[in-house]
């Protein structure tokens, strides 16, 4: 891992911002890049959470093939718009675990904050789908109803940046809301929960380097890839980046219907995961959101198919199944 450390240039800054805004909004766009434009589209998803998928990501996918595992994860289908027992707006009961805006405390020694509401892709399995970003994030002056909290709770130690997507934050928001943590002496570790090192590297830039480089605290980056295919030489590259900046890394994966649930999607996974320097965390049981029925998986295929992969990998390669239920406190393992 000799790679250079880049010097900090504004140009790497506005490229993934320039990236983002060329993303595809529309399944007809995407479907004629990807040599599909006969293809039936649920064109009709909510206006709330309208497709948006970046073109390095769509580059991952294989043209002509309406089954690829990575489309399947973005594209709107019309049975989104249905409404199925059992599939709610906020299945895991963040709202319950609210403790001011934007900080969510559900499990001991652990405080999430919203940092932001977007997202680099919509994920149309995303079990915050629903969730009211618009007044539940961390900015501006909630920011400190946020830092209050966990200056008050000795117990929180370690602080989870999610969202939406924190790397969707200018750096330089993050070195201000990191810069306020650190005021606080119990926090030990600096968690963040962001999907962009692997759906849009070039996110990776000097300056966010050089931001991870200078906390003061160990940080734990945890990325979310769901298939193998999801990387590729600008993904190893970014996350390698990352761990020469001391980063840890893990990856979380949801189990979702034909997109990973065979035991050789799962296994490529894990191996192509932990080459590029991530290891498995958590494969999580799909949340069952309101619009996400598709992507089901039941509880005894899963727990059949992480049996299959404890046969088959490296102990350190198999991630803990785990389902999210609302008052509980953990996520509970199913195997
Ligand atoms: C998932 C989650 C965490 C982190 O849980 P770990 O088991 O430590 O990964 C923390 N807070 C909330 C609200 C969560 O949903
Ligand atoms: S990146 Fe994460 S938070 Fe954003 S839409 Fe996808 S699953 Fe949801």
């Amino acid at each position: 891992m000799n790679l250079p450390l880049p010097k900090p240039t504004s140009v790497a800054e506005t490229h993934w911002r320039h990236q983002l805004r060329e993303a595809y909004s529309t399944a007809q766009d995407l479907l004629v890049a990807l040599d599909l434009a006969d293809l039936p589209t649920g064109n009709k998803c909510s206006p709330a959470f309208p497709i948006r998928v970046p073109k390095s990501f769509v580059a991952r996918m294989e043209k002509g093939n309406p089954r690829d595992p990575l489309l399947r994860q973005v594209l709107p289908n019309p049975d989104e718009s249905l409404v199925v027992d059992g599939y709610l707006q906020d299945p895991v009961g963040d709202m319950a675990s609210k403790r001011g805006r934007g900080l969510l405390h559900k499990y001991h020694g652990r405080a999430l904050l919203i940092t932001t509401g977007a997202c680099a892709v919509h994920c149309r399995y995303c079990f915050r789908q629903h969730f009211p970003y618009a007044t539940e994030h961390t900015a501006g002056l909630q920011q400190r109803e946020a830092i209050d909290y966990i200056a008050h709770d000795q117990s929180i130690q370690e602080v989870i940046l999610s969202g939406g997507d924190p790397l969707m934050l200018p750096t330089q928001r993050l070195k201000e809301l990191t810069h306020a943590l650190a005021q606080i002496a119990h926090i030990k570790r600096l968690r963040i929960h962001t999907r962009l090192p692997i759906v849009l590297p070039g996110r990776i830039t000097p300056n966010l380097l050089a931001w991870l480089e200078g906390l003061p605290w160990p940080a734990v980056m945890v990325v979310h890839a769901n298939h193998g295919n999801e990387f590729d030489a600008n993904v190893d590259r970014a996350l390698k980046l990352l761990q020469r900046a001391g980063v840890r890394l893990l990856n979380q994966a949801v189990l979702l219907a034909g997109v990973n649930d065979s035991v050789d999607a799962l296994s490529d996974l894990m191996e192509r995961s932990f080459a590029s320097g991530a290891t498995p965390y958590y494969l999580h049981r799909l949340d069952k959101v309101q619009g996400a029925q598709r992507f089901i998986v039941d509880d005894l295929t899963a727990i059949d198919l992480v049996d299959q992969l404890r046969r088959r990998l490296s102990g350190y390669l198999v991630p803990r199944l785990v389902s999210e239920q609302a008052g509980a406190p953990y996520k509970i393992p199913l195997i």
